[in-house]
């Protein structure tokens, strides 16, 4: 099917999501409020969602494979939490100070990640970045932060070099190249006891699906360790990955983890945990100096019990099972792919992946493989009624079934042959 034939027809789909984003454009820049969500012609404009699928405002349904960003681990109106939020509400749910739905959740990451003595919360991955970094910072005493070169964690300034073309940031930023351990190693040597941190996010999901190398991730761990920066994990994504997050996964220590995602239960929520010597900086009550910690919205009531629930309601059974669910989709594909002379690369780590029309790996980064392809599949894919993320990034829900696997499957695998040559 020609380019002009896929557009044509999602065109034709979506004749009052091309209205209302008109009209969103006149009052908001490009017509949305999230880079993210953007591509060409036009993205549609969600109506609702239920379980594993999202409607549109034309009536069109999706089986979801992006679920807000990946956070929204349980599907759309989950029922457990829609029906806790609806018995909570009344009472009403930002109050200064603290307040049992927090203490709860609080308690329920200390008991599920390893590092956590204790946490503090944000109200999403972003703030829980710079929180993380001001830890860091605060804790060591020094200034520069050693990041992935293209790797993303949110709109903070000082985690945004390497990304949006922007390069190191003088004093405060320093790259390097996610699975090129000795491209870390060299700037930590060079740069040893002025480096508070190195952040990385354990499979690079920014751009192209990039997991680790088997020993990348240790090998930096331990070089930060050497000149005594901080080891600071970005789990906001992969924290799905096991019950106790990437770490537990892949045997790290870090020194702070931070979260952010399907944490808030699919509400607005982020959360910094570390050893209790690193979180008692934020300690209010110390009188010596520590670092200041605000946010009107912190640990609010709801998120705090939408996030209580979600990450009780995520068992090693039910990872298992979005892991497997991965599998047999990345297989399915594979064998489309090659039935209809499309060179199809799957990079993939437990319920996530990225699909690239490339007969060899693709380099991490933002920069994919075929482009032009790429966006051809993502509106064939809405075109058969499965929402990928831009770019062709997938990630499993806990709420995907056997019905709704084989849906995602046949529409994803129309999709592969509308664009095949
Ligand atoms: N870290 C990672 C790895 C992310 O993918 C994101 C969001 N895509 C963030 C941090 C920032 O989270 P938020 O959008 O909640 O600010």
């Amino acid at each position: 099917m020609a380019l002009n034939s896929i557009e044509e027809a999602y065109k034709a789909r979506t004749v009052k999501s091309a209205a209302l984003l008109r009209r969103a454009g006149r009052s908001l820049p490009g017509g949305l409020t999230r880079n993210y969500g953007f591509h060409r012609p036009y993205p549609v404009v969600h109506a609702r969602g239920k379980g594993p699928h999202l409607w549109d405002v034309d009536g069109n349904r999706y089986v979801d494979l992006n679920y807000n960003g990946l956070s929204l681990i349980h599907g759309h109106a989950y029922g457990p939490v829609t029906d806790a939020l609806a018995r909570a509400m009344p009472s009403g749910w930002a109050w200064l100070g603290t307040q049992e739905a927090q203490i709860e959740f609080a308690e329920s990451l200390c008991a599920r990640i390893e590092i956590f003595d204790k946490v503090l919360f944000t109200n999403s991955g972003t703030e829980a970045g710079m929180l993380a970094v001001k830890l860091a910072r605060g804790f060591t005493k020094r200034s520069l932060i050693l990041k992935a070169n293209g790797g993303y964690h949110g709109t903070y300034s000082d985690l945004e070099a390497g990304l949006h073309g922007q390069g190191e940031l003088p004093g405060r930023t320093l790259l390097a190249e996610f699975n090129d351990a000795e491209s870390f190693e060299r700037v930590i040597e060079q740069h040893g006891r002025s480096i508070a941190a190195v952040v990385l996010e354990p499979v690079m999901y920014t751009g192209v699906v990039m997991p680790a190398l088997p020993g990348f991730l240790d090998r930096v761990q331990r070089a930060a360790h050497r000149v005594g920066a901080l080891f600071v994990l970005d789990d906001c994504l992969m924290f799905r990955l096991a019950t106790g997050g990437s770490a537990e996964k892949f045997g790290l220590e870090p020194d702070i983890t931070f979260l952010g995602k399907f944490i808030g239960g699919g509400l607005p929520a982020g959360a910094v945990g570390a050893r209790q010597e690193i979180m008692d900086l934020a300690d209010p009550g110390r009188t010596d100096d520590g670092i200041y910690h605000g946010g009107s919205f912190n640990g609010n009531a709801l998120s705090s019990l939408a996030g209580r629930i979600a990450i009780e309601h995520l068992t090693a059974e039910r990872i298992d099972g979005m892991d497997k669910a991965a599998q047999r989709l990345k297989q399915t594909l594979e064998g489309k792919a090659k039935s209809v002379g499309v060179p199809l690369f799957v990079l993939d780590e437990g319920s996530v992946m990225g699909l690239y029309f490339s007969e060899t790996k693709p380099k991490p980064g933002s920069h994919l493989p075929n482009e032009a392809l790429s966006a051809r599949f993502h509106l064939a894919c809405l075109n058969n009624g499965v929402q990928t993320g831009p770019g062709c990034m997938i990630a499993m829900a806990t709420v995907i079934d056997e019905a709704t696997l084989a849906e995602a499957s046949a529409g994803m695998s129309q999709a592969l042959a509308d664009i095949a040559p």
